[in-house]
């Protein structure tokens, strides 16, 4: 009972921290493509907003929209209907303020080492220069106990140290927000859950703010401090749930992950792909 209290206590919290503190704002956001057979929608109407610090994320079927959304926070895809603002101010546009992290293994620069794709957008962007752009990769490098193959080229990399490269890559810009595509969907279950654990840890070194998509209901859980359903096709909220300090392999992560089992069960594509 007190726990509960506790947990209650810890989640209104964080919901009037949000609404003083609302970094990302999602508002009422219809995204569609021109396809081929006529026009897709990929989400209809969705909004959110998301808080400092905060882990939220985006957990829905495939073809829910949940890419499309990050393409459209990232700049990528522009809403046919509602706007998305960052720090009050309309998103129209890439930026270093958003980095991507994508689960494909191939999006590094092969004729690049580590530390030279590490350091690439901090050079193009002009975040960085010279001295201090070194220091940021081999900190963020470091980060991600890469240190010992700064030197190597990613085709000497293992999957997981591909995508390890990519997150120090994002997050040494030190962006508003990292956007993370199903990072570790390609990985192997164990590598998978050594990744999420490092990211854990990395959040609690540095609490930046990160929007995660999966279609995974226990990495969602073990990951996310905040979730949002997404039903399928088109995309839209169906609801959201509080999973911070919950873990699917301790009981409240295991309840957490029936309810949302529960929550889905309209939705059968869901339940056979976790
Ligand atoms: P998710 O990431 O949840 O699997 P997506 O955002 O990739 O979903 O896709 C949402 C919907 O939009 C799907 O129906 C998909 O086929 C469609 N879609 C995605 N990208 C394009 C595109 N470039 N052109 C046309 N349709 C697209
Ligand atoms: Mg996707």
């Amino acid at each position: 009972m007190e726990r509960r209290f506790h947990s209650r206590t810890a989640q209104l919290t964080r919901q009037l921290k949000n609404m003083v503190n609302k970094l990302l704002e999602v508002n009422g956001v219809t995204l569609r493509y021109a396809g081929e057979h006529g026009i897709v929608t990929a989400t209809e109407n969705v909004s959110f907003s998301v808080g400092e610090g905060e882990r939220l994320v985006l957990l829905g079927p495939s073809g829910c929209g949940k890419s499309s959304l990050l393409k459209a926070i990232g700049g990528y895809l522009e809403p046919a209907e509602g706007e998305i603002r960052l720090r009050g101010r309309a998103v129209r546009e890439p930026g270093p303020d958003r980095m991507m992290v994508f689960q494909e293994f191939d999006q590094l620069l092969p004729w690049k080492t580590v530390r030279g794709n590490v350091i690439f957008p901090l050079l193009a962007s002009g975040r960085a220069t010279g001295e201090l752009a070194q220091r940021k990769a081999e900190q963020a490098i470091s980060k991600v106990r890469l240190t010992a193959f700064a030197d190597a080229y990613p085709h000497m990399l293992s999957g997981g140290m591909k995508q390890r490269v990519a997150i120090a890559r994002g997050m040494a810009m030190e962006p508003d927000i990292l956007l993370m595509d199903e990072p570790f969907a390609a990985l192997d279950a164990m590598t998978r859950t050594a990744m999420q654990d490092e990211l854990l840890q990395l959040w609690q070194d540095t609490k930046f703010t990160v929007i995660f998509v999966t279609h995974s209901i226990q990495e969602a859980i073990r990951v996310g401090s905040r979730i949002l359903l997404l039903s399928p096709h088109p995309g839209r909220i169906k609801t959201e749930v509080d999973s911070d300090g919950h873990d699917h392999l301790q009981a409240n992560g295991l309840r957490l992950s029936e309810d949302i089992h529960a929550s889905l069960f309209a939705s059968p594509a869901m339940a056979e792909e976790t």
